[in-house]
């Protein structure tokens, strides 16, 4: 047994470092000269954008499957998103030889229901509604024993989420700001506790679409609140903290030094810009802390790391934001 840590803490996440060697890319940090040029201070891109599956949240995935004991891994595990996080479950279980079910309702369209079940995952298709899919994880996690990996509120999920932040750090050892997307907030306290435990000084700001912004909703409240989900580019990140959130919460209160809010059309810009002048496929998620850089919501105070936490935009939607011409102009670059 691997000797285990408190959730969130330096030596947790530096765990995980040395468990993912090997199983997840190091994406390095790009600086951007436009971003750099504009703002009159170095600004690196962290390109989760490249990550195995497409974001990041593999790290979290594969952390867990990896602290799985030997009975765990040989029940399976289990869960219920069609997005980044089941996509990252599913590749990490298929790595390590661990069945993976994924609980999806009825309302999931064929098209992600098909991805997450070529990525070799048992797909389970229950009820009308995620909570539906919700409750038959809990079932199967009690009749059948196998393990929940839910997407960001665990603790063996954010320790890998904050291996990002190591990284962040070590290509940039002076960084004093660094951006990243906050949706549950397991990539934003990952992230942060790796960034206040090797360089303390440092500011982590949390960046959320406007619309639906639970985690910025909550904070404001001083405990987890439900916020009406709407229609948004930035889709990876939808969705509540859970009323009954147990660590990712807390964390984001202790660790994050601000969050900000982006709006559509700033969240297009982001896109826009990624591909346009930095040569990067991202998802609205993924662009929204270039986002806030260009609007103008966060001035770097020194050398800044903006992580593009995803890539997988639907091929029509980025075409449609980049333009008529359907290339984005200079995107090779
Ligand atoms: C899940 C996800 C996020 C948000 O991560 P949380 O840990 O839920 O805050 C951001 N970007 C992308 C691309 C994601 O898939």
């Amino acid at each position: 047994m691997p000797i285990r840590y408190g959730p969130g803490t330096g030596e947790d996440i530096s765990l995980a470092r040395r468990q993912l060697a090997g199983h997840v890319a190091e994406t390095g940090l790009r600086t951007s000269p436009v971003l750099s040029r504009r703002h009159g201070q170095t600004v690196g891109l962290k390109l989760e954008n490249r990550q195995l599956t497409g974001s990041f949240k593999i790290r979290g995935a594969t952390c867990a499957i990896l602290r799985l004991d030997a009975e765990q891994r040989q029940r399976g595990v289990v869960t219920a998103s069609t997005g980044n996080h089941g996509r990252a479950l599913a590749h990490a279980a298929r790595g390590q030889g661990v069945r993976a079910v994924v609980c999806l309702s009825g309302l999931v369209p064929a098209n992600k229901v098909e991805a997450v079940r070529a990525l070799g995952a048992d797909v389970r298709i229950v009820g009308r509604s995620q909570d539906e899919a919700m409750e038959e994880v809990a079932r199967l996690a009690r009749d059948e024993g196998l393990t929940p990996v839910p997407p960001f509120d665990h603790p063996d999920v954010i320790a890998g989420q904050g291996t990002a932040g190591l990284e962040i750090v070590e290509a940039m050892p002076d960084v004093a700001t660094v951006l990243v997307p906050l949706s549950g907030g397991g990539l934003a306290a990952g992230v942060a506790a790796a960034v206040r435990f090797r360089r303390p000084e440092a500011r982590v700001i949390g960046v959320s679409m406007r619309r639906g912004a639970a985690m910025h909703a909550s904070l404001a409240a001083g405990h987890p609140v439900e916020v009406l989900e709407e229609e948004t580019l930035a889709d990876s990140l939808g969705g509540g903290i859970g009323l009954d959130n147990r660590y990712t919460f807390a964390l984001c209160r202790d660790l994050l030094d601000d969050v900000v809010l982006v709006d559509e059309d700033e969240i297009a810009s982001g896109i826009r810009h990624a591909f346009r002048e930095e040569g990067e496929t991202v998802e609205g998620a993924g662009a929204v802390g270039i986002a806030a850089l260009l609007a103008g919501k966060v001035r770097p105070a020194g050398p800044t790391a903006v992580l593009l936490s995803g890539a997988n935009i639907d091929a029509a939607l980025h075409r449609a934001i980049n333009g008529a011409d359907g290339s984005g102009g200079g995107g090779n670059g």
